[in-house]
């Protein structure tokens, strides 16, 4: 076909109005897809305290949680992803699967107000809650430190079986610990927890975007850095190795996190393995690009969210989370 002829091919019918456009629309956001990450607090008095790093995100307490969730089960978003932040912290995380801990009071909360009605996945993993912040035990080795990756899943395994104990309906390891979603999978099985879905951040980047999460959850290594267990940037085809690996493990939803800058990986995922759900998170730093990108006043927020979020959608994610969540069904006229 050369670049003219007549009668004219006219794509434009297509695009006239805004019916028509949304008719043939080949991706679409649903709000039955995103799931809101939601920060639990046990240090926090009154409902909810301001994350400085994340305008308009907030921390909630134990109590006050609820309410936050009945706003968005109202607003249309039935999933949620807890991650808890401990007042204590020390070497081993004890505080993450303490029965007591953060995020197995808020779950204990949330269902006896919302029963079924609200869809609870978990964070897994020990950042917020060791002293020295990182995503697994570390041992002496020579003169410095290092992960100890065996002994990081046992801790891991234990988390996932208080947050099912709690409530949990999908737990979610973040660690990047080798063998991590096999580990925890048999431990649920073990527990009688076997119809417990695991949903595993398979390809995790060792991302810059993460840093206003870290205040968030005040998860901050307090030295060195995650490059050693994350996924290096510059890698593509690896994605596939942890994903294979997941799904052999056990996982039911694999995840890449994060979305917008990784979303070459989310196709190639998609495509490799059409069969299994795949979640994508849009991470705090994303959200706070769109945020002060808008604060410039030449960027649209509300544009902006609906392109970013259905770009990912477009790449092939069939689950978002993302901070945006609770605006969505707003946005979309619901
Ligand atoms: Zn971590």
């Amino acid at each position: 076909m050369g670049i003219y002829r007549y009668p004219v091919i006219r794509p434009r019918r297509l695009r006239r109005t805004q019916g028509i456009r949304d008719l043939v629309s080949q991706s679409r956001l649903s709000i039955e897809a995103l799931v809101q990450p939601v920060f639990v607090d046990e240090g926090i008095s009154g409902d909810r305290v301001a994350i400085e790093s994340m305008p308009d995100q907030y921390r909630y307490s134990v109590e006050g949680v609820v309410k936050f969730v009945g706003e968005l089960l109202e607003a249309g978003i039935k999933s949620i992803l807890v991650f808890g932040v401990p007042s204590e912290k020390d070497p081993m995380a004890k505080r993450a699967y303490n029965n007591e801990g953060p995020v197995q009071r808020a779950l204990r909360n949330i269902r006896r107000e919302y029963g079924d009605e609200v869809l609870i996945a978990t964070d897994v993993c020990v950042c917020s809650y060791t002293d020295h912040g990182h995503c697994g035990i570390i041992v002496k080795k020579g003169s410095g430190y290092v992960v100890d990756n065996d002994e990081s899943i046992k801790i891991l395994s234990r988390i996932a079986v208080s947050h099912a104990e709690a409530g949990a309906d999908i737990v979610a390891p973040s660690a990047m610990m080798d063998g991590q979603v096999g580990a925890i999978r048999e431990a649920l099985d073990s527990e009688g927890f076997s119809d417990i879905a695991i949903m595993s951040y398979s390809a995790k980047y060792a991302s810059s975007l993460y840093g206003p999460f870290r205040l968030a959850a005040s998860s901050k290594p307090q030295f060195g850095d995650r490059r050693g267990y994350q996924m290096d940037p510059r890698n593509s085809w690896e994605a596939l190795k942890e994903v294979e690996m997941d799904i052999a493990e056990g996982a039911d939803i694999v995840m890449v996190k994060p979305g917008l800058w990784y979303l070459d990986i989310v196709r190639l995922i998609k495509d490799n393995f059409p069969e299994i759900p795949l979640a994508v998170y849009s991470v705090s730093g994303e959200y706070l690009m769109i945020k002060a990108a808008a604060m410039s006043g030449y960027i649209s927020e509300n544009q902006a969210i609906l392109e970013a979020l259905t770009a990912i959608k477009r790449a092939g994610a069939d689950i978002i989370i993302t901070y945006y969540a609770y605006k969505i069904p707003e946005l979309l006229g619901r």
